[in-house]
C-alpha cells in the first residue's frame, strides 16, 4: 500500500491522493501554485525548482552531454494504459521495458510514464518551460527513475528522476491522421479508469525531433510535492502537432492551463549539448566576471581556443632555434 501511494506520487498528476487533506490545483482552490509551498511536507518553496525560463544567452555548452540511448521507445507494445488523473492525461508504461541512458545522465534510468501540460481552448499556450520567454503550446514529459533505487529513494536522490521535456508547437496544417490523432482520440470521456492504448510508440509521438539538441539543468517535479530530485532534459526542437489536435486536450479533459509558472533559476546553470544552436555574442572576458573567463574560452560556440597551437606563448630564449631564412624586416612607407 505504501509503495502504491508513492507510485501515485510519482504519477505527477495524482498527487492529490498523497497530500491528504491538501488538495492542490493550478487555479481556483486554496493550494494554487503560489501556495504549493504551504502544503505539508512540500519542497515547492525550495531553491532548485522547476520549470524555468531557459535564457539561451546564458546557456553554456557542455561537451559531456553526449547522445542518449533509448530502449524500446520505438515499441508499440510498451504503453500499458492511458488515464485521466484530474490534473493531466498520463500514459503508464509496462514495467522494466523502457530505458534511458547516455545524454550526460549518470547511469541507467527506467522509464515509467509520460504525461502532458497544456493551455486553454483559446490557444493560450501551456508549456511549462519557456525559452527566452516564449511559451510553446504544450509540453510532454517522459518520466524515468534511476534503476536500482526504490521510488522513495529516487525522490530523495538529487539525480533520482530523469524527465525528458518535449515542446509541442501548434501548426495550422499538420498531419490530422497520425499518432497524435490516435492518442487524442482516447481523450473523449477519458476517466481515471485505465484504458488500454495500442499501436502507438513513444517514438511515433516524438517524430523527427533532433534528440542530440537539448538543454540540461537540475530541478524538481513540477507538481506538489515538488521533490528536488529531477535531472531535466528539455529538447531544443518542438514536436509539431496540428492545432486542432492540441485543442482536444483542454476540450475533452475539461481542465485548462495545467502548467506551473516558471521558477527562479537562482545560482543554477543551464547547459546545452554540443549540437544545440546557441545565440552568437556569448560574452567572454579576461577576468572571471562574465560567462566565459579564459579557462572556459574553449567552451564558446565554434571556439578553437582549446587547440594545440594557441597564442600567446612564453618565449624561452634558451630554447630558440636560429632560422637563416628569417632575414631583416624592411618597412616601407606606402
Ligand atoms: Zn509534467
Amino acid at each position: 500500500m505504501y509503495r502504491c501511494t508513492l507510485l501515485l506520487c510519482l504519477s505527477l498528476g495524482a498527487l492529490v491522493k498523497c497530500a491528504a487533506g491538501s488538495d492542490w490545483c493550478y487555479s481556483g482552490c486554496e493550494y494554487s501554485p503560489t501556495h504549493w509551498h504551504e502544503i505539508p511536507h512540500s519542497s515547492c518553496g525550495g531553491n532548485r525548482q522547476s520549470p524555468i525560463d531557459i535564457v539561451t544567452s546564458h546557456v553554456k555548452m557542455d561537451p559531456h552531454l553526449d547522445n542518449f540511448t533509448f530502449v524500446n521507445f520505438s515499441s508499440q507494445r510498451v504503453i500499458k494504459n492511458i488515464i485521466n488523473t484530474g490534473h493531466t492525461v498520463k500514459c503508464n508504461l509496462e514495467n522494466d521495458q523502457v530505458e534511458l541512458s547516455g545524454g550526460g545522465l549518470n547511469g541507467l534510468y527506467s522509464t515509467i510514464q509520460f504525461h502532458f501540460h497544456w493551455g486553454d481552448t483559446k490557444h493560450h499556450p501551456g508549456s511549462e518551460h519557456t525559452v527566452d520567454g516564449h511559451r510553446y503550446s504544450m509540453e510532454m514529459h517522459i518520466v524515468s527513475l534511476k534503476t536500482g533505487l526504490s521510488v522513495e529513494e529516487a525522490l530523495n536522490d538529487p539525480e533520482g528522476i530523469a524527465v525528458l521535456g518535449f515542446f509541442i508547437n501548434a501548426t495550422e496544417d499538420g498531419d490530422m491522421f497520425g499518432p497524435w490523432d490516435s492518442l487524442t482520440s482516447y481523450l473523449v470521456n477519458l476517466t481515471d479508469t485505465d484504458v488500454t492504448l495500442h499501436n502507438i510508440s513513444i517514438d511515433d509521438l516524438i517524430g523527427n525531433v533532433d534528440r542530440t539538441r537539448f538543454y540540461r539543468y537540475n530541478g524538481s517535479l513540477t507538481t506538489p510535492n515538488c521533490s528536488e530530485a529531477v535531472v531535466w532534459t528539455v529538447f531544443h526542437e518542438p514536436i509539431n502537432v496540428n492545432k486542432k489536435l492540441i485543442e482536444r486536450f483542454p476540450v475533452h479533459m475539461k481542465v485548462t492551463n495545467v502548467y506551473r509558472p516558471v521558477q527562479d533559476l537562482g545560482t543554477r546553470h543551464v547547459f546545452a549539448s554540443p549540437a544545440t544552436p546557441l545565440p552568437p555574442g556569448h560574452s567572454w572576458c579576461y577576468d572571471d566576471h562574465c560567462e566565459y573567463s579564459p579557462s572556459q574560452w574553449h567552451l564558446l560556440p565554434d571556439s578553437q581556443c582549446g587547440g594545440e597551437s594557441q597564442s600567446p606563448i612564453n618565449i624561452d630564449t634558451k630554447h630558440i632555434v636560429v632560422d637563416e631564412h628569417l632575414d631583416s624586416l624592411h618597412l616601407y612607407k606606402v
